[in-house]
Formats: C-alpha cells, sequence, structure tokens
C-alpha cells in the first residue's frame, strides 16, 4: 500500500493541534490532522476557557514559572485579534469577552496570597491590583458581603472554547488542512525523512510529525504528560455576573445564552474522563453560590468531565525529541489561553523559522527522566 503523505502531520486535534495546523497552513505548509475523536478524551471540550495569566503565575510546582506566565501574557495580548479574525473568517462567534476577572477573598490569609500574586504580576509588567470588597462588588453588584477584597486582572478574560474549536475547524476546512478521523497507534517510525504515522486500517507519510496528543494517547514518553481530571458544571443564569470570578473552591464563567460554567476539580491519575462525582458537583455549587448567593438553586444545564495534560512542573512541553519528532504537550490548565502564541511558536521552530519566545525553557530535556518511548 502506497501511504499518503503530507509535509506534516499533527497527531490530536484539540485547541493546540488546531491552532498550531491553522498557523502552518497560513505559511503554505501541507498539513494533515489526525485525530481519535471520542475514544479518547478531549481536554478542550471540558475547558472553561479563562484566559487568565494573572491568576496562574505560580511557583506550586517548582517548573519555569516566569517562562510560563509571559507565554500566557503574549497570548492573552494576541486573543482579541485571534478571536476576531476567526469570527470573521467563519462567521462563528467564539464569545471573547476582555472585561476583565476577579479573585475574591474573604479574609486576610486570602488577601495576603492575592497580593502577593499580584505583586508578581505587576512586576513581569502585567496588569493586575487589589482592590476592596466594596471596589468589586461595584464591579460585580451580586458579590457576597462577605468579600472582603478582591485581586482584579482588568485584561485577563475568557472565550468559549466550544466555539472556538467550532470556528477552527470551519477555519481548517477553508484551507484544505485535512482532519483524519482516526486513533493514531505509533509513529515516527519511518526511515530517513520520512516519517510513518500507522493508524487504525490505514497509514500515512510525513516529512514532519507533530505530537499534540493531550492527557492520554498512548504515544506519549512514559511519564512525561499525565491526566489531571477536572469535574465542572454549567447552570442557567443571565446576567448576574458579567465577568470570570475566581472564588476560593470554584470560578464563575458567564456565557453567552445564559450559560454559567462554574469548576473544577483537580485530582491527578485518573483515566476516566466520563464519570462525575455529585459530592464534586455539589461541593463547586456551595462554593460559587458562597460568592455569589443569587446563584443558589439555579438549573443545571450541564456536568462533565475532562482529562487536564499534566506535566511534572506544570509547564508545557514544546521541541523536538531525539528523533526529530515536534512536541506540542502539557499545557495543563491552560491550553486554551496559551493556543495562540503556543501555535506561532510551535509553526516557527517546525519551519526553521525564529519563534516569538524563547522555547529554551519548556523543552523536553528538561526532565531527565523523560523516557523516549
Ligand atoms: C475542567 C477543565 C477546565 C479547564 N479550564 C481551562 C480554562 O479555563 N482555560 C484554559 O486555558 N485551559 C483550561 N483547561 C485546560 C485545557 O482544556 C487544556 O490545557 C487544553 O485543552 C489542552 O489541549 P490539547 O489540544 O493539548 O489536548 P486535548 O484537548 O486533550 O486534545 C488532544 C486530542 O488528541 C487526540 N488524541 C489523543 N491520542 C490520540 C491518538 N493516539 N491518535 C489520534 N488522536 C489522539 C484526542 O482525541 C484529543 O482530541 C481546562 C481543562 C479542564 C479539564
Amino acid at each position: 500500500m502506497k501511504a499518503k503523505g503530507f509535509d506534516i502531520a499533527i497527531i490530536g486535534g484539540g485547541v493546540i493541534g488546531l491552532t498550531l495546523a491553522r498557523a502552518l497552513a497560513d505559511r503554505g505548509a501541507t498539513t494533515a490532522v489526525v485525530d481519535a475523536g471520542p475514544v479518547l478524551p478531549q481536554a478542550t471540550h471540558a475547558a472553561a476557557g479563562m484566559l487568565a495569566p494573572s491568576f496562574e503565575y505560580g511557583e506550586e510546582f517548582g517548573g519555569p514559572a516566569e517562562a510560563v506566565y509571559r507565554l500566557g501574557a503574549l497570548s492573552l495580548a494576541m486573543w482579541k485579534d485571534y478571536a476576531a479574525a476567526l469570527e470573521e473568517e467563519t462567521g462563528v462567534f467564539v464569545d471573547y469577552r476582555g472585561d476583565g476577572a476577579l479573585g475574591l477573598s474573604y479574609r486576610d490569609a486570602q488577601t495576603e496570597l492575592l497580593a502577593e500574586q499580584a505583586a508578581r504580576v505587576t512586576s513581569l509588567g502585567g496588569a493586575a491590583e487589589m482592590i476592596s470588597g466594596d471596589e468589586a462588588r461595584e464591579l460585580e453588584p451580586a458579590l457576597s458581603a462577605d468579600i472582603v477584597a478582591a485581586l482584579h486582572a482588568p485584561k485577563d478574560t475568557q472565550v468559549d472554547p466550544r466555539r472556538v474549536m467550532a470556528a477552527l475547524a470551519a477555519s481548517l476546512e477553508k484551507r484544505q488542512v485535512e482532519i483524519i478521523k482516526a486513533r493514531v497507534l505509533s509513529f515516527g517510525d519511518g526511515e530517513a525523512s520520512r516519517q510513518f504515522v500507522s493508524v487504525e486500517g490505514d497509514a500515512y507519510e510525513a516529512e514532519t510529525i507533530v505530537l499534540a496528543a493531550g492527557a492520554v494517547s498512548g504515544l506519549t514518553p512514559m511519564g512525561l504528560v499525565y491526566p489531571v481530571k477536572g469535574e465542572a458544571t454549567a447552570i442557567a443564569s443571565e446576567g448576574v455576573i458579567t465577568r470570570v470570578v475566581r472564588a476560593p473552591g470554584a470560578y464563575i464563567c458567564p456565557k453567552a445564552e445564559g450559560r454559567l460554567v462554574i469548576g473544577a476539580t483537580e485530582e491527578i491519575g485518573p483515566l476516566d474522563h466520563h464519570s462525575v462525582s455529585p459530592a464534586a458537583i455539589a461541593g463547586l455549587r456551595a462554593n460559587a453560590a458562597r460568592a455569589v448567593p443569587a446563584l443558589e438553586g439555579a438549573e443545571e444545564l450541564e456536568r462533565w468531565a475532562g482529562l487536564r495534560p499534566g506535566t511534572p512542573d506544570g509547564a508545557p512541553i514544546m521541541g523536538q525529541d531525539e528523533k526529530g519528532r515536534f512536541l506540542a504537550l502539557g499545557h495543563f490548565r491552560n491550553g486554551i489561553l496559551h493556543a495562540p502564541a503556543a501555535a506561532q511558536a510551535m509553526a516557527a521552530l517546525i519551519l526553521g523559522e525564529t519563534p516569538p519566545i524563547d522555547l529554551a525553557p519548556f523543552s523536553k530535556s528538561r526532565f531527565s527522566s523523560g523516557r523516549d518511548g
């Protein structure tokens, strides 16, 4: 059998794979995306869509926190135009907001942590300020009277990831990027410069292979990427809250058409991306209602779970492995945020151009124990 050939084959059609495919197609590369569909988990479908680097700059994982913040901040700055371009090109509304985010505190210890976070963000050139509980309630009148202070990040915001994926699919169709629905069983074992992608019942050749396969693929080098399960729910709520609110124990993201997403739990390890614990959802809802009492008792629209692609140090893996295959993995809690900047950086790397950010902190080689396999 003669295998069908592409310049570039991207394994994985989540937000990271599709934004990269779009960036590569714009540069003229014949690109295909191979995606397993619902048989394997897709974190992107489960995401809340916060674009909130000001709350994600932390050193708790011991990784390159400053580099992660800078990647997020660059991508946040790109999102407004990216969303507008997607909408104009495809006619698909992606619900980009641009109206800021609030992180809430009920007591002094929480206020101190938020103030430290605000100081870190501003020291790196970001926009973050501490405001009083009353000032927070001026921005969001439905907030509880118990809130004593808040971190206000005026540039952090959100999109709707499911709408973004619909727009990306339409955009790739226009660019004639082939999306192959199949599970890849092995990859990168071809001879010389032609690498081989073996899928169920078929095979493809590509000059270049990119692994963007999320948390569970059967292909990622052992110990490098692992699932971090997150459960979330959506309730019916129109106009109660207008921007992203991050309360202790739950975040609240108002979306179009009266849908409000409340998330999310974090559990390392489970492969199960279907089951949702009633207790977890009840806990999220209680924490959300403590911050915004008017959400109490609102009708539930949906509940779901997803698997974030975590890495040992909480930072993504972007670069090349020893066999010359490209890796676009491990965006953990921030793949939606990172996608536009990560796509530009990876496309440049793949095509031999200078990436817009230094990718060295994200190299796979930072994990001495990461084996290839
Ligand atoms: C509950 C929850 C809330 C989140 N909220 C946010 C948020 O607010 N903001 C934010 O920025 N991020 C958020 N995230 C994180 C974000 O969803 C991820 O970082 C991002 O979606 C990762 O994208 P990805 O393309 O790398 O992986 P995925 O979206 O998981 O896509 C990987 C794709 O690869 C395919 N695949 C895997 N193996 C194979 C194979 N062998 N052959 C073919 N195809 C394969 C899968 O089917 C899947 O479609 C959240 C995640 C969860 C779970």
